[in-house]
């Protein structure tokens, strides 16, 4: 059978990889990906075939992993975190439908919001709402509704890619929108590098956000009007405690 594996690594290290996305890469003769994720299985299996390309190139990406799967044997492609979020999946289930003999199975992942929202406490304890901040394929003007929405309706707001080099002020922008919705002191955090090296977390108010300084490995949490800080960690509370009180 022709299988594509599309697999989600987790936040980057061994630990943090599931068990069905280990047995399936061990199942691969070629491991597709960005050359930062390809490069991460290269280190723990160095004896597959490894296809990589450069950040941007997706589509050549995904057309490469369709090939493999179709005339060079088990192919996975690769993607941090989960791989439907802001990931390969839905690409490669679009173009896959020109090879149809590939069947293509997606494997979950731990993605970013879970990885860090675990280091930072239990921010994500009741409804939220995930919205990246990269105008790359999304409209500004639809991440600014989104955001409103969201803030409007008291949701947690999980951030991913708060911030790059051209978009230096989207986060200030971000968290301006939300904070005509919700108080300045409202509990926030971040983590930077969850499960890498490098990694870093903070707990902050939503006046304070807005001045952080977030890179490319940075998932930023805003908390809903119930959020609060409880020693080290962020925590959104689900109600029990309110229910037994009433
Ligand atoms: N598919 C990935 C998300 C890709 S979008 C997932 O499910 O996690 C890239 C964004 O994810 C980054 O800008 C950042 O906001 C977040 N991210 C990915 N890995 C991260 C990590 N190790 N630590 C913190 N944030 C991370």
């Amino acid at each position: 059978m022709k299988v594509l594996y599309v697999i989600g690594l987790g936040p980057g290290n061994e630990k943090q990889l599931t068990f069905e996305a280990r047995e399936a890469i061990g199942k691969c003769q070629v491991i597709a990906g960005y050359a930062l994720y390809a490069d991460m299985v290269r280190k723990w299996y160095p004896n597959k075939q490894y296809i990589t390309t450069g950040m941007h190139q997706e589509v050549e990406r995904c057309e490469k992993a369709l090939r493999s799967a179709d005339s060079a044997g088990v192919t996975g492609m690769v993607c941090s975190g989960d791989a439907q979020v802001y990931g390969m999946a839905g690409i490669l289930l679009e173009l896959g439908v020109k090879y149809p003999e590939v069947t293509i199975q997606i494997i979950p992942g731990v993605t970013a919001a879970l990885s860090a929202g675990a280091l930072l406490g239990a921010p994500l304890g009741h409804d939220f709402a995930i919205i990246s901040l990269s105008d790359l394929l999304t409209p500004w003007e639809k991440i600014v509704a989104r955001i409103r929405c969201a803030a409007m309706s008291d949701f947690v707001i999980c951030l991913y890619n708060p911030s790059s080099k051209k978009r230096a002020d989207y986060l200030e922008k971000a968290c301006q929108l939300v904070a005509k919705y919700q108080s300045a002191d409202t509990i926030c955090g971040y983590v930077r590098n969850a499960g890498r090296e490098g990694e870093m977390k903070k707990i902050v108010t939503l006046e304070q956000l807005e001045k952080i300084s977030a890179d490319m490995f940075t998932t930023v949490f805003i908390g809903n009007s119930m959020t609060k800080k409880i020693g080290e960690y962020m925590v959104t509370p689900r109600g029990y405690q309110t229910e037994e009180e009433e």
